[in-house]
């Protein structure tokens, strides 16, 4: 009984009103709004120069690179103008040595190796066409300009953006150290050394993954308005969308094109309310907060994102186990335990350590309708070495889950519905139930995470401004490789612009 009445005040501590999501709303619209017109803001909003969407037709064989951490993956994509491809790729580890190489030089020239072999081995045709045109033709860099693949770059370290193919590198993460490499334009680096192989490709587009997420969807799902939202729900959280040039104030460093009178925006949402005016804070946020590497920044994300849900859910889980009124994972919960053994927890349950939990196992919880909870069990000894854990205590481990993952896809629906009220197209005639405002959204958490995007509906529903109606006209789906087809898509527009 007390595990039941702790478990409910525990659960009741998660919970995220509508009035709350209202609130956050409106200082999430205050906040954009103070992004688009200084610098040093809680919401970023940078200007990625992309200043167009798909619609579907585009077509072309287009080329697209991902560092993102341990693999450099190169790709090509065909996009075949009716909103389909097909595409290519090979993935490749990068050498730790590299990571932290004395010259910039070192990782990029292994990177320009790598695209090399890459068209030998995928388009060892075309390639050799470009290079007999080489041979025939005086251009100064020895290509024909219709010869050349446009390629896209993702490149998911921090870079202060001066237009769509340029970027300096603000600092390394990840396990990456190449000092020599900071404040350079990471778009020529690579470019320097792929001329030195003398390859027929430009680097046209730097990347972000989230902006790669909204030209994906865009791409595969345009619809009659194209879509308006990118969004990112995995490791981390963030949000790319589709903002009007007059809305813009603070000043841009690069040149763009001015024609479509907009500009695809990278909120950098993961950060909103840093100064936590209105962000939820139970105990265990405080506690997640104290012991984080970066306390203080990426708040939102800290509640949001499949990095630190799994987090939030073990710094209960172990109060539950340190608090001598409750039995939770503890032997007199045994006798309903239906092999008549008792719970042992290993002592190398993950349980113990920090982020030693998965966001993956609430997925499991909130899947596992099971009248005796069979497949979370299973789950719970093995992937947390929880032995024999008996029916009360896999419950309470699933409302808290649920809790946790609910107050998750409700803070999820802030974003997404201050986006659509931001863009002002509900207020549109053209977008109805048929053609409604588009959404793409990726990462393992809106994938999988049972009723996630149907909670985030619910939230959105209750948002003043959207409800009941404007929910139905707001579409939200899944889409993957932004950082493939996506960054393709980026190449293409970035190419209509030389
Ligand atoms: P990334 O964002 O790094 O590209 P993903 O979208 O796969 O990758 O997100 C990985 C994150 O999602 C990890 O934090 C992981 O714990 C979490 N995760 C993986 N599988 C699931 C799942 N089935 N349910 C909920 N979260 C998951």
């Amino acid at each position: 009984m007390a595990l039941e009445t702790e478990t409910d005040s525990i659960v009741q501590q998660f919970e995220y009103s509508d009035n709350d999501v209202n609130k956050a709303v409106k200082e999430f619209l205050r906040q954009a709004d103070e992004g688009l017109e200084k610098d040093g803001t809680s919401l970023s909003q940078i200007p990625t120069y992309v200043t167009a969407v798909p619609n579907g037709t585009e077509k072309g064989l287009y080329m697209a690179v991902d560092l993102g951490g341990t693999n450099f993956r190169v790709c090509s994509i065909q996009l075949l103008g009716d909103g389909t491809f097909s595409h290519t790729y090979n993935k490749v580890a990068v050498p730790k040595n590299l990571m932290v190489a004395k010259k910039a030089e070192d990782l990029f020239a292994f990177l320009a190796q790598e695209i090399k072999k890459f068209l030998e081995e995928h388009h060892s045709e075309d390639f050799e066409h470009h290079i007999r045109r080489r041979m025939t033709v005086s251009s100064p860099d020895g290509f024909r300009d219709e010869h050349i693949f446009r390629m896209g770059f993702t490149f998911s370290f921090p870079v202060k953006q001066v237009g769509i193919n340029k970027g300096t590198l603000i600092r390394w993460t990840k396990g990456f150290d190449i000092p020599d490499a900071i404040d350079k334009d990471v778009c020529a680096l690579l470019q320097a050394e792929i001329d030195k192989l003398h390859l027929p490709i430009k680097v046209a587009a730097l990347v972000n993954d989230t902006v790669g997420t909204l030209m994906a969807r865009s791409y595969a799902a345009p619809g009659k308005n194209g879509s308006v939202l990118g969004a990112i729900f995995g490791t981390g959280t963030n949000g790319a969308y589709v903002e009007k040039l007059s809305k813009l104030k603070k000043p841009l460093a690069g040149d763009y094109d001015q024609s479509t009178g907009e500009m695809v925006i990278n909120t950098e949402w993961g950060s909103f309310d840093n100064q936590l005016n209105v962000l939820p804070t139970t105990k265990w946020d405080a506690s997640l907060e104290k012991d984080s590497l970066n306390p203080g920044f990426q708040m939102y994300e800290k509640r949001v994102s499949g990095m630190f849900l799994g987090e939030i859910l073990r710094l209960v889980v172990v109060e539950l186990l340190n608090n001598p009124e409750v039995s939770f994972f503890k032997d007199e919960n045994s006798s309903s335990n239906d092999r008549g053994s008792v719970t042992i927890i290993s002592r190398d349950s993950g349980l113990f350590k920090q982020w030693g939990l998965d966001t993956a196992i609430m997925s499991t919880a909130e899947l596992d309708q099971d009248p005796e909870l069979t497949g979370l069990r299973q789950a719970l000894e093995n992937n947390l070495h929880v032995y024999a854990p008996a029916y009360e205590d896999a419950l309470a481990f699933k409302k808290v889950a649920h809790a946790i993952g609910r107050r998750a896809a409700r803070l999820s629906a802030v974003a997404i519905g201050a986006i659509v009220l931001q863009t002002g197209k509900l207020n549109d005639k053209d977008v109805t139930e048929e053609d409604p405002i588009d959404i793409g959204v990726d990462g393992s958490l809106v994938e999988h995470y049972p009723g996630f995007r149907p909670m985030i509906y619910e939230a959105l529903r209750a948002i003043d401004g959207i409800g009941e109606e404007g929910a139905k006209r707001i579409r939200i789906g899944l889409t993957q490789d932004g950082s493939g087809v996506g960054a393709a898509l980026i190449a293409l527009v970035a190419a209509g612009m030389e």
